[in-house]
């Protein structure tokens, strides 16, 4: 017999959704902004969900900014979202290394990537060193020229860093590669992004494969597909009910994946990177996508609501 994989379906009736859902949790870029510009009509979406007594939660995979830096471009796009609402891949670097107690090692972490991870590390009190620090900075390569690393490093923290170095890589490897115990943690593995709209980008999965390719080590994900956000979002909020928590996202490898694999609906939108003919399978799915298909999918959120 033949398995037939069945489709995801287009949102037919306007409602349908919001009525079986009663908490959201979106991805942000490609679904409530595009770069620094707001998809239109996404303000007034919001303002319905939220009068509808909704629940709402904004989740995204950018490490580059901390929850507090998320909470001031949702504010200068006209959105009213709350600290608490705002979960970030940043964020989630800190809150692993919390729930695992490293600061109870009194160790530091290595950072590979921009302000966001620092932001949050300062937040739980957890030293570190190296990002925007190790900007400009360029090894020794001379005869015995040799990169120092502090010795109480125990874990590096790899994400999205427009100003990774040789020298940075370096001086990961050799934490990673020498000392005893310490950790490798992704923020996340996103391979495009989208910085412009005028071209597709180098994402975050290019430093942390810069780091595993000189370690062989596979690094520890605390962004999206991976469970960290959506179970410490269920736990601080005593969320038992998963099938009434519906993500919506435009990655068919992090969003949608992350609620399949979590229980959560699925709702993929197209204003991002993921074409129809792509989700229907049309053309060829981008490597890493083959097979996963969200339970709806919508042009863009405003789909939810009927037009007045
Ligand atoms: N990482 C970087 C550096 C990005 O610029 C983006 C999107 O702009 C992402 C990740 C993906 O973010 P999100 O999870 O909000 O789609
Ligand atoms: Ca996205």
């Amino acid at each position: 017999s033949t398995t037939v994989l069945s489709k995801a379906e287009k949102l037919q009736v306007p409602g349908f959704l919001v009525n079986n859902v009663d908490i959201f949790i979106f991805d942000c870029d490609g679904v409530i902004w595009r770069g620094d510009s707001i998809i239109p009509g996404i303000p007034q979406v919001i303002t319905q969900l939220r009068a509808q007594g909704k629940r709402l939660f904004f989740v995204t995979n950018n490490s580059t900014k901390s929850r507090a830096g998320y909470q001031s471009k949702f504010t200068s796009l006209g959105l009213d979202v709350q600290p608490e609402e705002i979960f970030s891949s940043s964020f989630a670097a800190a809150a692993y290394l919390e729930q695992t107690k490293f600061k109870d090692t009194g160790k530091k972490v290595y950072i590979i990537g921009e302000k966001g991870i620092s932001e949050e590390l300062d937040l739980v009190g957890i030293p570190w060193l190296g990002g925007e620090g190790d900007k400009g900075k360029e090894p020794n390569m001379g005869s015995g020229g040799k990169v120092e690393v502090d010795h109480d490093v125990g874990a590096v923290v790899v994400g999205f860093d427009r100003h990774i170095s040789y020298y940075k890589l370096q001086y990961a490897q050799l934490c990673l590669n020498e000392l005893p115990g310490c950790e490798f943690i992704a923020t996340n593995t996103d391979r495009i992004t989208h910085l412009t709209e005028a071209q597709e980008w180098a994402g975050g999965g290019t430093m942390v494969a810069a780091v595993s390719g000189c370690t062989g080590r596979e690094p520890t994900l605390v962004g999206k597909p991976a469970p960290l956000m959506i179970d410490y979002i269920a736990e601080k909020y005593g969320i038992s009910d998963r099938s009434r928590i519906c993500m919506v996202g435009d990655r068919l490898d992090t969003d949608i994946a992350f609620g399949r694999n979590n229980g959560l609906k699925t709702c993929l939108t197209l204003s991002g990177v993921t074409s129809e003919d792509e989700l229907l399978e049309r053309m060829p799915r981008k490597k890493g996508t083959e097979g996963i298909q969200p339970d709806v999918y919508v042009d863009t959120i405003n789909d939810f609501f009927a037009d007045d």
